[in-house]
């Protein structure tokens, strides 16, 4: 079918409105009308030096419109939000921990399917696409049945693109993994829309502390907002001395999702005995460094991917807690019209929105 995509023709290239060609569902694939899909910091990351021509995205929403013959628990109909994808068979998957699946690499970041085809193509000649799971810079999608999670007709699926990625990823992290116990304190680096998720599950969590760090004022204010006990402005003196004030004898659990080294290191030095710091963001930085006598007390340092989510166990839970009115990330959401892609990406890079959202 011929379809509308966003398509990157070259590395840091804006992207371009063009007609393609949109193959039929594999046996294990599923056709999805895009609704809403949600611009991540990873596109823009990927953007950089994905394979071209290529289609990214990847915090879609929409209806099922075809099934592969091999596919069950996902309808026509159906209302899904997409995900990433994973290979379902390695003990990695088996155990329940598809974002650390074996094959991760190949089934979210190659541009093609494992076998080297792509469902997308222009003039006979392929497009890259499958862009972890998806590929919904487009009208249309061919994903994976593993990569999609129904969800309740009643969900406004304008917001419900973002849980498979950003939100999921911050809530994921302290929902999934850190877990913090009820009365504890939490800080969280970056307060853009993963930042943010991280907060709002801290508090569904019962944490009674949970601050705030980020350069960006209106952010700050953002994130008090929905729920932050203190926002610390990161330039309004020492973090370290601000966040010692707040908890004076440390965090129990720290979130950085900025990806930049001497945040990373803030991050494990304010926290306390036992503490715990889980890394979830992609930033500038290539390396963490800090001093290993500061993690001899008992300190951990984890990586997360995606929230360590099972998204088809994960995702209705928190759309649960989102309905329930304690999970209000739609007040992140700004809408952009599908032609404002370019547009929407700036605002996002200026830090203008939270979670900006790209309507069909
Ligand atoms: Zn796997
Ligand atoms: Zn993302």
């Amino acid at each position: 079918m011929r379809i509308t995509a966003a398509v990157l023709e070259s590395a840091g290239a804006p992207f371009t409105l063009q007609q393609l060609d949109l193959a039929e569902p594999g046996p294990d694939e599923v056709l999805v009308r895009v609704d809403s899909v949600g611009v991540c910091g990873t596109d823009l990351e990927f953007a950089n030096f994905f394979p071209t021509p290529a289609v990214l995205g990847h915090e879609g929403s929409g209806v099922v419109e075809q099934v592969g013959a091999r596919v069950t628990g996902v309808a026509v109909g159906d209302h899904v939000a997409m995900s990433f994808a994973s290979c379902g068979e390695c003990p990695l998957c088996l155990g329940g921990n598809p974002a650390y699946c074996r094959r991760f690499d190949a089934v979210n970041f190659a541009g093609r399917r494992p076998d080297g085809s792509s469902a997308l193509s222009r003039d006979g000649a392929p497009v890259n696409g499958h862009f972890l799971g998806q590929s919904s810079f487009a009208t249309h999608v061919v994903a994976p049945a593993r990569a999609v999670v129904p969800v309740a007709k009643e969900i406004d699926l304008r917001v419900v693109g973002p849980f498979g990625c950003g939100f999921g990823t911050g809530a994921g992290a302290v929902l999934n993994v850190l877990r913090p116990e009820v009365g504890s304190s939490l800080v969280v680096f970056g307060a853009g829309a993963v930042g943010v998720a991280a907060i709002l599950a801290a508090r569904a969590a019962g944490c009674a502390v949970v601050a705030a760090v980020d350069v960006n004022a209106g952010k700050l204010d953002t994130a008090r907002l929905l729920g932050a006990t203190h926002g610390v402005h990161s330039a309004a003196g020492d973090p370290r001395e601000l966040l010692a004030a707040i908890a004076p004898h440390g965090f129990d659990v720290a979130i950085d999702t900025t990806g930049r080294e001497d945040v990373l290191r803030t991050a494990v030095e304010v926290l306390g005995p036992l503490g715990r710091c889980g890394v979830i963001g992609v930033g500038p930085s290539e390396r963490m460094s800090f001093d290993w006598r500061s993690i001899l007390n008992g300190r951990t340092v984890t990586g997360i991917i995606g929230g360590n989510s099972l998204p088809q166990v994960f995702l209705p839970k928190l759309l649960d807690l989102h309905a329930a009115g304690r999970f209000p990330v739609d007040r992140l959401i700004t809408y952009f019209p599908f032609e404002q892609i370019n547009e929407a990406v700036a605002a996002v890079r200026a830090g203008e929105v939270g979670k900006a959202v790209l309507t069909f």
